[in-house]
């Protein structure tokens, strides 16, 4: 369904601010190797489009049933797709007048999406932003990035790219000089904890990190806080020991929140609500002090 011309994405967001420099418009991918348990985006996990059903929303007049050749609608008070059989067409979605059908990700090609990016040239030119691949992992589509990223360099756009690390290094070798700015996530450094709260190892993303910060000058670190899973004071020393041994000193906190925990019941995925409570700035003030005083700048992003 991607390939070198045409990519799964989930969402185009404008007017953001706190993914790079400036204002930027975020491209969000569809498809992630990571299956973090905080994640606050779900709907990213599967390359390919999905249905979500809004239960508060639907009046069960069943008006979606005949719309679908799949027989995946069934009749349930709290649920509505059998997605065993849903393909994720979309067809049901025009006979909801209540909107509680949606389809999540589209296919997009990458004239599309250059037309669509291009819109927000003079934002990006007034702030001094640009252009943020996220996901999900763009680097799950790097065939259709290999296509695009040109396509931004040569109309000038200041392109920053979110990655969670787990990548084949080879692929993103030939994407660098494209790029301008990595924001990579550290998560947990024991690789039995990361194996247990994200479903993969970190080997390949540490190396792959490790790689960057000798390569690419433009690598930022960051670390979503996650209360009670990678604030302790193991962690935070662990990840303050790899920076500073890999020439990066210092990293941008990310605060957790549960918003990931209300998409849940409207979408196909085994994730769980963690009933974490976000820490408060204090908490998140903690770990930077943390960072600091072990060498390594800390910032929390807004
Ligand atoms: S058409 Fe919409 S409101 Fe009616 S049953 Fe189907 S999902 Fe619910
Ligand atoms: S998305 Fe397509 S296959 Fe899935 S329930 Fe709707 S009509 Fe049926």
């Amino acid at each position: 369904m991607h390939d070198d011309n045409h990519a799964i994405v989930f969402d185009v967001q404008r007017f953001s601010l706190h993914d790079g420099p400036g204002i930027r418009t975020t491209v969000f991918f569809k498809g992630c190797p990571l299956r973090c348990a905080w994640c606050q985006n779900p709907e990213s996990w599967h390359a390919r489009p999905e249905i979500a059903f809004y239960r508060h929303r639907c009046r069960g007049c069943l008006e979606c049933l005949p719309a679908c050749r799949e027989k995946a609608i069934v009749p349930y008070v709290d649920r509505r797709i059998d997605y065993t059989r849903c393909t994720g067409c979309g067809e049901c979605t025009d006979a909801c007048v209540q909107t509680a059908l949606r389809v999540v990700g589209r296919v997009w090609t990458v004239a599309d999406l250059v037309s669509e990016l291009v819109k927000d040239s003079d934002y990006f030119e007034e702030s001094g932003g640009g252009i943020t691949l996220s996901g999900g992992e763009p680097m799950q589509q790097a065939g259709f990035l290999r296509t695009l990223l040109p396509e931004l360099k040569r109309r000038h756009f200041h392109v920053a790219m979110e990655t969670c690390g787990q990548f084949v290094w080879e692929r993103i070798e030939r994407l660098l000089p494209f790029l301008d700015l990595i924001l990579f996530d550290l998560k947990l450094m024991a690789p039995d904890s990361h194996q247990a709260f994200t479903g993969c190892s970190n080997g390949r993303i540490l190396k792959n990190f490790a790689r960057l910060s000798r390569v690419f000058s433009h690598l930022r670190a960051r670390l979503p806080v996650i209360p009670g899973i990678n604030d302790s004071r193991t962690n935070i020393l662990n990840t303050a020991v790899f920076l500073l041994k890999n020439g990066q000193d210092s990293i941008c906190l990310l605060p957790y929140h549960n918003l990931g925990e209300s998409k849940i019941s409207s979408l196909n995925t085994d994730q769980k609500r963690l009933g974490i409570k976000p820490r408060t700035a204090h908490d998140l003030d903690r770990v930077k002090v943390l960072f600091e005083a072990n060498g390594v700048k800390a910032t929390i992003s807004g």
